[in-house]
């Protein structure tokens, strides 16, 4: 992990939050806790995409001075519309979501866009001395080295908001690293564990959305289905904690109750748990380390009835293996992974591609990625371009 807390745990102040992503489902979750910590947290910077509407009413119900629009017409639409507040700075771009990232009245940034498109911010934020709450696990699979080497160089702390990581930052925290034997994440399995693997042929978009414990934004909930979320999270897992490949592991877990495992040399190990709301681990990062009331009630002991484990079939989620192999391969081989997945579920959501041609477009992809071990972020960028060039040539010849 990198550098101590910079944070007070005595609150003399408000915290002061950016938040990239306000109007996704994390950002809505962040929202919650925002609003029933209002003595303890202040949001003064917001950013989304396109959607400038439901911006503009965030900006307008915690009187948010700085907002970000990425999409540059969407930014022209809503100056012209005048639906922020006059004393709200309206800023657009890619360029806007780096300028609102390092704002010098913030204190933490939570980044929680989807997709790569966090990386940059989260860099910015990085450089400008700010603690990163990182949502967007997309960001360290693509450029965990960089990432990491630059919050350790700048004494950065980042506090992990995936519920898994979040989980592990918890259970290990004040044990030494040399300890650790391995992480187990835990995965649900998605909106199609139960399904026959012949009716996969069938699955549609809508099928894909229904997951059975979360609520979460389209692009995380197909890799749910698919199990590459679980794969994306090894990667995230091993960037955040300096882990090996082979320390990174997963089981199954349908109920989502208990969100990792973290085995100790003795054997010992020790989980967490929380009801699988994202509320749980927002609040724990932006208040960490203190610990006030939770939005949502704690997980009902008298009513609990099981936790089941197992393994995972990397038959049944060959995404799962892909992933694993990407990761074990290191390179520019994860980012391709991520790129090709990012491109072929954004088709498959587009009705453009079959659920079950997800993995053939990752697997032509990697197969046709000749790995290297980049030297900057350039480099990854570059083959983050290639991989999505050459997902889009797979799609176009299925
Ligand atoms: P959503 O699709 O619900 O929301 C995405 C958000 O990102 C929206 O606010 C969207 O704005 C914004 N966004 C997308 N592209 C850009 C861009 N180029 N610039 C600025 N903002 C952008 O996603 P989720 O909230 O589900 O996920 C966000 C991230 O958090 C992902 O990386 C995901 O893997 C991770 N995560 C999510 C979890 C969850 O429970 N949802 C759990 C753990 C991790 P707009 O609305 O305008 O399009
Ligand atoms: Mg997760």
């Amino acid at each position: 992990m990198t550098a101590p807390p910079p944070f007070s745990s005595r609150f003399p102040i408000r915290r002061r939050v950016v938040l990239l992503g306000a109007t996704g489902s994390i950002g809505g979750n962040a929202l919650r806790v925002i609003a029933s910590h209002r003595d303890r947290l202040e949001l003064v910077g917001v950013a989304s995409n396109s959607n400038w509407r439901r911006l503009a009413e965030i900006a307008r119900e915690y009187s948010v001075r700085e907002a970000a629009i990425c999409d540059p017409a969407a930014f022209a639409e809503a100056k012209l519309s005048g639906s922020f507040h006059m004393a709200t700075r309206l800023l657009q771009g890619p360029e806007g979501l780096r300028q609102i990232a390092s704002l010098p009245a913030a204190d933490v940034v939570l980044v929680a866009v989807a997709g790569t498109a966090g990386l940059e911010p989260s860099m910015a934020a990085i450089a400008a001395g700010k603690s990163l709450a990182l949502a967007s696990k997309e960001v360290l699979v693509l450029a965990g080295k960089f990432v990491m080497d630059e919050a350790a160089r700048r004494g950065t702390r980042i506090l992990p908001v995936d519920s898994e990581h979040n989980a592990v930052f918890q259970c290990i925290e004040g044990h030494p690293s040399t300890g650790v034997r391995r992480v187990v994440l835990t995965a649900s399995g998605g909106a199609f564990r139960d399904w026959p693997a012949e009716r996969l042929e069938h699955a549609t978009p809508s099928d894909a959305l229904k997951h059975p414990n979360w609520s979460m934004g389209p692009k995380i909930t197909v890799d749910s289905a698919t199990l590459a979320n679980k794969g994306l999270e090894l990667m995230e897992a091993k960037w955040l904690f300096g882990l090996r490949p082979d320390q990174c592991t997963a089981v199954m877990h349908p109920q989502s109750l208990v969100h990792c495992l973290v085995e100790f040399n003795d054997g010992a190990m020790l989980a967490q748990l929380s009801p699988s709301s994202m509320t749980f681990p927002i609040q724990h990062a932006l208040l960490y380390p203190d610990r006030f009331e939770g939005v949502e009630p704690p997980i009902d002991l008298e009513r609990l009835m099981r936790l089941d484990f197992g393994p995972i079939d990397e038959g049944r989620y060959p995404m799962f293996r892909y992933a694993r192999e990407a990761m074990r391969a290191g390179g520019v081989a994860p980012a391709a992974f991520n790129a090709a997945n990012e491109v072929a579920v954004d088709a498959f959501l587009r009705g453009r591609i079959a659920f079950l041609a997800i993995p053939r477009i990752v697997d032509h992809v990697l197969a046709n990625t000749s790995n290297f071990e980049p030297s900057d972020l350039k480099a990854v960028l570059q083959a983050d371009r290639e991989a999505r060039e050459s997902a889009e040539r797979g799609i176009e010849n299925l």
